[in-house]
């Protein structure tokens, strides 16, 4: 009997573990989030460096959680990215800020830039062609431009799987921005590949203007090397006026907290309205 009651009380306690104390997988914990729909989209406002017209935003995605509040990107895109749930959460992303931003395209400049930040992952599965196609479709034709957002860390495969993708989506219009430029090891034949459409200088570089002249140069550099290859740049991370003033007339837009901070869209969307004339 004490044989018995000690297996029973193991089968218990493990049981009681298994209900209560059982560590769940950050996997599976991001499927579950998922399915809840606590991904939620940010914007953050892209405007021209000369005149400061808004031109378009940036969707940056927020972790809406039932307990621990709001979770910033960089604390579970990596780990998304290991398991590839990142491709249906942007999937989910996508098609919240079409549903949303669509109600709202009327207050919205023709030509808005509305970017979103697709894994190297994603850019191998033809899925993302759909999601673009039908990402587009909730929209009246040329009221936003569709910008994909790939950070140049991770460097893509121009195999022949990618490229075609590529120019699939280039054939829909889709515009292509190289992300934390200047932080990887693009080739300027590999930005041909791709047909790259924008550059968006990193925010490290942004960040010491006015501060050192070394690192002047290098954002010197950059945007030379932008003109030459004929595409627009964006600098990111602008956060002083002595900033914006060095880079007015040098890059095409300007994105940072001195512009505006991202906020949640419907909030994005109300400023739209308060801002636009009666
Ligand atoms: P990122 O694409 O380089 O996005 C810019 C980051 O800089 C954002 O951080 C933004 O909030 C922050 N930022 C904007 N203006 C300023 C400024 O003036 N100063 C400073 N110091 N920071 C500024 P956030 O939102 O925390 O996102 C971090 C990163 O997470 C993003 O970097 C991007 O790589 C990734 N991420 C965000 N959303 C997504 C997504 O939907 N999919 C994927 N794959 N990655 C995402
Ligand atoms: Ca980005
Ligand atoms: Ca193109
Ligand atoms: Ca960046």
């Amino acid at each position: 009997t004490i044989l018995m009651l000690l297996g029973f009380s193991l089968i218990i306690s493990l049981l009681v573990w298994w209900l209560l104390g059982r560590p769940r997988s950050m996997e599976g914990e991001l499927k579950r989030a998922l399915r809840a729909r606590e991904f939620v989209p940010y914007l953050q406002p892209l405007v021209a460096s000369d005149g400061g017209k808004l031109m378009g935003a940036e969707v940056l995605m927020r972790w809406q959680h039932p307990t621990c509040g709001l979770i910033r990107p960089d604390l579970f895109i990596p780990q998304a990215e290991e398991c590839g749930v990142i491709v249906p959460m942007t999937a989910q992303l996508m098609q919240t800020v079409a549903q949303q931003l669509a109600s709202w395209q009327d207050k919205l400049p023709d030509g808005f830039h509305i970017g979103f930040n697709i894994s190297a992952v994603h850019c191998r599965d033809f899925s993302l062609l759909a999601q673009c196609r039908a990402f587009l479709a909730h929209f009246i034709p040329g009221r936003v431009v569709l910008v994909l957002e790939l950070t140049e860390r991770e460097l893509l495969v121009a195999d022949p799987h990618t490229l075609s993708l590529f120019r699939q989506l280039d054939e829909m219009g889709v515009k292509l921005a190289i992300d934390d430029f200047g932080t990887g090891h693009s080739s300027l034949v590999y930005l041909q590949q791709f047909r790259v459409d924008y550059l968006k200088i990193d925010k490290s570089f942004i960040g010491r203007i006015g501060t050192e002249s070394l690192s002047e140069h290098i954002v010197d550099n950059v945007i030379d090397l932008g003109s030459r290859l004929g595409v627009a740049l964006i600098a990111e991370g602008v956060e002083t006026r002595q900033q914006a003033d060095y880079l007015r007339g040098k890059v095409a837009y300007l994105q940072g907290y001195l512009l505006g901070r991202p906020v949640p869209l419907p909030r994005f969307c109300g400023e739209l309205r308060s801002s636009a004339p009666p």
